[in-house]
């Protein structure tokens, strides 16, 4: 029995990659430089996993943006637009980021996780122009004397999520369209398999032992079509290569077509032990190749929970009645670069008792090596009390709340139509009410006071008294735009799901537990460890003082259960759905307080609310239910005449449609203009009588729209939906523009507002 690791996270101890990179950005230190500091900082990471006692150790799983995009620029895949730029590391960055006169490739979400990837467009003279394997495997063996297994992301997972340029049918127009949807999948899946091919051999000449191709598109629902264009793509790849022993990982799910793809024409197979008990299952029912090697993914790699290494060792002890142990080497479930790098620093800063709940990258090593010397040399595992520590934060009354709702129907007694006119006939709004999202512009001042305010340079009433000044003035500036539903413009929120958790019991914040969200910007998800509650109002202060200083209707501003969950770690030890309940009381009481406190509407923002997805079908049914009744038990006591609000943003909702109308929310806003309209075409097909306000205006650009487009979307929305529920916002919260283009981007909407409610009434 041997042990492995993959995905160890790239972005240093101390974010260091971030500054290394940034700082080559603003070129700050030369193209040597960032080479030099970088490599520095990709030795200590390997360095880091041989001290720990790993055996086998991964290579070429460090990158400077994005390993998606480091596939994509080994085979020269470079869309036309950056074919320009000569450097080879510049324009690399450039199809991250774009540059002046080529806009950046589309970037989005890696599989199920926060992490997001640069999609390849495959196109033009693709063919290998840089074995990045090699020159890892290389550069590691030169310098530290290390023989490594080089990790490449695999072919089929490559072409799956890249995107092809196509013909659009009965057209001359290119479109790029999802390589699995494409007429030419087939053919890119076979030209990758010699590429591929290609890279192996040369490994294998500089003999290397064995490689890694990660293939976790083989835990998606794959057609028949597609297992057997995996298979045969294998069979193309792997010829020549006798004596190159070739691991295909997969992982946040079970294999796909485990019957079958178990038999990949490869010498070991990753699987995921994590996740669920299928890939177990599976083993049980069809048995495991003979002649392969397991490799047992038992640690996790997306939570942060200590592993329990009883149960652990006793699930490796079964596995070991169907494969020999030689066979097995054990490994982390998932990449582990979902995780913060390591626990030490949060020592001291968290509680005793939840560091001992929590294990991340560095502690995943170290139980990785406890495991495999309890079965190679009979050591004995170490003692561990997870579930008394767990007890410690149990809520009973909580519980015994969410257990009451668990199996009760949460709707609004009264149906949409009636509500909707009671809340009219009180806030007498005019046809195409305006409004915006939430946060208006988060400038240099806002952030430096909520700085000094945390670091203790200021003094809670002064702090208070800056937050004020900065709502009188929002307030202000709307009632001058003309705005008809006001917002008090969140100055006193970092992040929005931050700012509830510091509020809420049962959520922890760590000091340094960055993990990569994409290229160089990183995130510090909170840790739901123990059950939710709410000791306090959260928002009520500003929201009433807000609201004392206006005589329109300013929202109440929350951020939803669903969006919150996702955006957390959070604890395995209940089923996820019973945390979005429990988060769901707690902000449902946060509801009934700014009711109370006269406050007319009140908007429950789910930005994430498809971000938890299950990445199997069979599961998303089960998810979307969970989650739009955790959504409508957030407020369900709320009078008739109370207007909920919610807010989405750049998701596909086309699929979901018919859940987000189960949410029934009074007023939903959502993105569009990035989309171009795809949202409504969702509306084509499904009847939606809710009222909705699609985005006129894209936030992520400081560009001021014209009043012309705005116009033709709200035009496109009297297509599809009734006027009288049609409301008039931008896409999303305008927290990261300057106030210049914010005030006259808001005006141009006002105006076409007012334009077609004078054409309308
Ligand atoms: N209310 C939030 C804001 O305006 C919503 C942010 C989001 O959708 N991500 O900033
Ligand atoms: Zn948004």
């Amino acid at each position: 029995m041997k042990t492995t690791v993959y995905g160890y996270p790239k972005i240093g101890p101390n974010r260091e990659l971030k500054k290394v990179v940034e700082s080559y950005w603003k070129k700050e230190i030369s193209k040597e430089e960032l080479w030099e500091k970088t490599q520095e900082i990709n030795l200590n990471r390997v360095k880091k996993i041989k001290e720990s006692g790993i055996d086998i150790i991964p290579s070429n799983d460090f990158s400077l943006y994005d390993f998606v995009l480091d596939v994509a620029t080994m085979f020269n895949v470079i869309p036309e637009r950056f074919k320009k730029i000569e450097d080879s590391l510049d324009r690399y960055f450039a199809m991250a980021r774009g540059s002046d006169d080529a806009i950046a490739c589309e970037m989005t979400k890696w599989f199920d996780t926060n992490y997001h990837y640069i999609v390849p467009e495959l196109a033009g003279d693709i063919k290998l122009v840089k074995n990045r394997p090699l020159e890892s495997y290389r550069s590691i063996k030169q310098a530290l004397g290390i023989e490594t297994k080089p990790v490449i992301v695999g072919p089929f997972t490559f072409v799956y999520l890249s995107k092809v340029y196509q013909r659009q049918e009965g057209s001359i127009l290119m479109q790029m369209v999802k390589a699995p949807e494409s007429e030419k999948f087939e053919q890119f899946l076979d030209l990758f398999a010699n590429l591929y091919n290609q890279v192996l051999k040369e490994l294998k000449a500089e003999g290397v032992k064995a490689v890694q191709l990660d293939e976790p598109a083989f835990v998606l629902d794959l057609s028949e079509k597609e297992v057997n264009l995996a298979l045969k793509t294998y069979e193309k790849l792997v010829e020549g290569l006798d004596g190159l022993d070739i691991f295909v990982q997969t992982y946040y799910e079970s294999l796909s077509a485990y019957d079958r793809l178990i038999n990949l024409p490869v010498k070991g197979i990753g699987l995921d032990f994590v996740s669920n008990n299928e890939n177990f299952e599976n083993i049980k029912k069809y048995g495991f190749p003979k002649d392969k090697i397991l490799v047992a993914g038992v640690v996790s790699g997306r939570d942060p929970w200590k592993t329990d290494l009883q149960s652990t060792a006793n699930f490796i002890k079964s596995l070991t009645d169907y494969i020999p142990a030689e066979n097995i080497i054990l490994s982390n479930a998932a990449p582990l670069f979902h995780l913060p790098v390591s626990l030490a620093p949060e020592v001291g800063h968290l509680s005793e008792d939840l560091i001992n709940l929590l294990s991340f990258a560095d502690e995943r090593l170290l139980e990785l090596k406890t495991l495999k010397e309890h079965f190679t040399e009979g050591k004995e595992l170490p003692a561990q009390n997870l579930q008394d520590i767990r007890d410690k934060y149990k809520n009973e009354e909580v519980r015994k709340l969410v257990d009451n709702y668990k199996n009760k129907e949460v709707s609004r007694p009264t149906p949409f139509k009636e509500r909707y006119k009671k809340q009219m006939d009180i806030l007498k709004l005019p046809l195409f009410p305006t409004t915006t999202i939430g946060s208006f512009p988060q400038t240099q001042e806002v952030r430096k006071t909520r700085a000094d305010y945390k670091a203790g340079r200021i003094t809670e009433e002064q702090y208070k008294e800056f937050i004020r000044k900065q709502i009188q003035n929002v307030i202000k500036i709307q009632e001058e735009l003309d705005i008809d539903v006001l917002v008090h413009g969140e100055f006193e929120r970092t992040d929005m799901v931050e700012f509830f958790g510091e509020k809420l019991e049962g959520f922890a914040f760590t000091k340094n537990g960055w993990v990569q969200s994409y290229g160089t910007r990183c995130v510090r998800p909170p840790i739901i460890y123990g059950d939710v509650s709410r000791p306090n109002p959260m928002t009520v202060e500003e929201i009433t003082y807000a609201q004392s200083l206006t005589n329109r209707p300013v929202k109440g501003m929350l951020t939803g259960p669903v969006t919150i969950l996702n955006w957390s770690f959070y604890r395995k030890d209940i089923p996820k759905e019973d945390i979005a309940y429990q988060i769901a009381l707690a902000l449902r009481e946060e509801v009934e307080d700014l009711e109370k406190a006269g406050i007319k509407i009140i908007q429950i923002d789910e930005p994430a609310f498809r971000e938890g997805l299950p990445l199997k079908k069979n599961k998303q049914q089960h998810y979307l239910n969970w989650a739009v009744k955790a959504f409508k038990l957030s407020h369900n006591t709320v009078k008739d005449e109370t207007q909920i609000h919610t807010h989405m943003c750049y998701s596909e909702f086309n699929e979901i449609i018919e859940y987000i109308y189960k949410m029934d929310a009074d007023v939903i806003s959502i993105e569009a203009s990035r989309s171009k309209g795809e949202i409504l075409q969702a509306f084509e097909n499904f009847k939606y009588d809710h009222a909705i306000g699609i985005g006129v205006y894209d936030i992520h650009s400081p560009r001021v729209p014209r009043e012309e487009e705005i116009e033709e979307i709200l035009r496109r929305s009297l297509r599809y939906i009734d006027k009288e529920l049609i409301w008039v916002n931008p896409d999303c919260g305008l927290k990261t523009r300057g106030w210049d283009e914010t005030i006259k981007s808001l005006k141009n909407m006002v105006n076409v507002a007012k334009k077609l409610r004078k054409e309308y009434t």
